[in-house]
């Protein structure tokens, strides 16, 4: 009766291929697509925050960045 999921789901960052744990929220919206007041919402790891955020950026979909609460800080 072992569980193989972990309890604790740690948000997984959104860049392709990546599964480092996530510490930031990327939201987002594209004009074309959703209505201005809808976001989106990418995960990145501290290696994918810069790449995905441009990607975002580059295109003015970027609406703000938060940093993820998490339970197992390390820096307190
Ligand atoms: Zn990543």
């Amino acid at each position: 009766m072992t569980d193989p999921t972990p309890a604790d789901e740690a948000p997984v960052c959104s860049s392709r291929g990546c599964r480092a744990p996530a510490s930031w929220a990327l939201r987002w919206n594209n004009p074309r697509l959703h209505t201005p007041d809808r976001r989106k919402t990418w995960l990145a790891c501290p290696a994918h925050r810069g790449s995905l955020g441009d990607f975002l950026d580059a295109r003015g979909f970027l609406r703000e960045v938060a940093a993820l609460p998490t339970s197992h800080t390390l820096e307190a």
